[in-house]
């Protein structure tokens, strides 16, 4: 039976992204020698991390003055490393969601850390839009896309201060106005690369402006510095990032799939309106062209473990609703193709058959 991978992340990747890493692993570049045993220093890894970034570069047409890295511990480390390079007095955040809140918590140890709205009250289930960000922040943080809740911003918003935005779960789905922003990260198992490698993109000038002293790990001025390899590098998930961005390059870029993903989300959201077992909690403008969550509707939500247990016998994987909203979350990240969503609206309308 095929198996289509809904996970919220770790992923779904491109089939090649695979099959190149598989390669690699059992010889890299025809050396003989695995990529998992190479110095990340050696001129043939060093062709694959500059290749990544001159890639993230032309993708997402980046402007002179930013750098890229490739680090380790993942969204979470930056959830601290971006208020202890960047926060002097106080910082704005956007509450959105479970991520955004553990973004703030961190933020708190550094200084004053203002929420400047929340849509908690509603179980996250929308972006709030009227806000005033205070003009004396040192960063405005967002979260453009709620991997659990399933709502995103699919704008590039304006900001008084400098913009810091966590895009885990939706870097390269879309065309990005870079220049908006001081700095973006993400983890990369999300739309990318397996679990190990975080991604930053940051201005180089917003850096260099706090008074306290950086541990050099947490620093962004040495790892840029050093081009990534501080210390070591997670080579093996920075090899495969690469094989995504070429996968995505071929495809025709960020505009060719985002018109992809615009289609597919479209194609769920209005089976979710149209069949009457099911409901779409997050606010029409904010659904998550990403992470498309779904529930019963009231007088049908006895039926949510046998519907779980209809889809995932059909091949649907990783359906299974964050325990905050319950219900389903199909995550239809850049890999999944248009027969897997296909796939799941099949699957809930014969399922809609049947009741
Ligand atoms: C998954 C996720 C994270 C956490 O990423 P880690 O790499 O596991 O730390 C943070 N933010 C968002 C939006 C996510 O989807």
């Amino acid at each position: 039976m095929k198996k289509y991978n809904f996970s919220a992340g770790p992923s779904i990747l491109p089939r090649v992204t695979m099959e190149k890493t598989a390669e690699a692993i059992m010889d890299f570049n025809g050396i003989g020698l695995s990529i998992m045993e190479i110095s990340h220093r050696s001129k043939d890894f060093q062709v694959v991390i500059d290749e990544a970034v001159a890639l993230f570069k032309e993708l997402l047409d980046i402007p002179e003055g930013y750098s890229i890295l490739f680090l380790g511990g993942g969204a979470s480390l930056q959830f601290c490393m971006v208020p202890y390079n960047l926060l002097e007095k106080k910082a704005a955040y956007l509450n959105t969601g479970t991520w955004a809140n553990k973004a703030l918590k961190e933020a708190k140890l550094f200084g004053e850390a203002v929420e400047v709205a929340s849509s908690k009250e509603a179980n996250y289930s929308y972006i709030p839009k009227d806000y005033v960000v205070p003009a004396d922040a040192d960063y405005f943080h967002i979260t453009t896309n709620n991997t659990i809740f399933g709502t995103e911003l699919h704008t590039d918003i304006d900001s008084p201060v400098p913009l810091v935005a966590d895009m885990s779960s939706d870097i390269f789905s879309r065309p990005l106005d870079v220049s908006k922003y001081a700095l973006i990260y993400g983890g990369a198992q999300k739309n990318l690369a397996p679990a190990g490698v975080t991604f930053v993109i940051v201005k180089e000038d917003v850096l260099g402006k706090v008074s306290r002293p950086i541990p050099s790990m947490l620093d962004y001025r040495i790892h840029i510095k050093n081009g990534s390899m501080f210390n070591t590098p997670p080579v093996v998930p920075i090899f495969a990032a690469l094989q995504t961005l070429r996968w995505l390059k071929e495809l025709g870029g960020v505009k060719a799939i985002e018109k992809i993903n615009i289609d597919k989300a479209a194609r769920l959201y209005d089976e979710i309106d149209r069949n009457r077992l099911f409901k779409g909690p997050a606010a029409e403008e904010d659904r998550s062209f990403m992470n498309v969550c779904f529930v019963m509707e009231d007088e049908y939500k006895e039926l949510e473990p046998e519907f779980l247990d209809f889809a995932v016998k059909r091949g649907m994987s990783g359906i299974k609703g964050h325990r905050s909203v319950g219900g389903f979350r199909a995550s239809i990240y850049n890999a999944m193709p248009v027969e897997g969503v296909q796939a799941l609206i099949d699957c809930m309308q014969d399922f809609e058959k049947q009741k």
